[in-house]
């Protein structure tokens, strides 16, 4: 897409980020099943179910934009999603949760950024209806950052601390 003017780009950012949500949509459930803690299983499985919310919310953008429902490749999320494939090759146990986490966390604050960004334009191009639809998702992203990284400090952390120390050259 050529990008001119404001609308052109806002209509970008909302096509990335559909891109965005619909890798998450398929990578989320491989999270959970790579997760050994069940309380993060079942965060990985909420926040999916926030995900296709977030994908909805995102075709009611492009309704009020007046367009059909499109995307354009996120390469950022392609790579931090590759990251977490990574993460799940760790022998299995609270290390790779907290492996898992570590790559969440990340695509959190991608979309966070992304989604704070997207609001902001909304709000200048008085697409309130849009900024409103956005803005509550951001709110989403939020909590599901802050929820992943309680997880991470209340039990997986000292969890995976506890596992033997494998021996390293120093
Ligand atoms: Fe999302
Ligand atoms: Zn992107
Ligand atoms: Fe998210």
């Amino acid at each position: 897409m050529t990008i001119k003017t404001m609308e052109n780009l806002f209509v970008e950012q909302i096509q990335d980020l559909y891109d965005a949500e619909e890798r998450l949509v398929k990578a989320l459930p491989k999270m959970a099943k790579a997760s050994t803690s069940s309380e993060l299983r079942k965060a990985f499985e909420n926040h999916l179910k926030e995900t296709e919310g977030h994908v909805a919310r995102l075709e009611q953008v492009f309704a009020e934009l007046g367009q059909e429902p499109k995307k354009t490749t996120c390469e950022a999320m392609k790579g931090l999603i590759k990251e977490g494939d990574e993460m799940m090759e760790i022998e299995g146990g609270a290390v790779r949760d907290a492996a898992l986490i570590a790559a969440a966390n990340r695509v959190e604050h991608y979309e966070i950024a992304g989604y704070g960004t997207a609001r902001t334009h909304a709000t200048a191009l008085g697409l309130t209806g849009s900024a409103k639809l956005l803005e509550q998702t951001l709110d989403e992203e939020k909590e599901a950052d802050a929820k992943l990284t309680q997880i991470a400090e209340q039990t997986v952390n000292e969890e995976a601390l506890r596992r033997p120390k494998t021996r390293t050259a120093r």
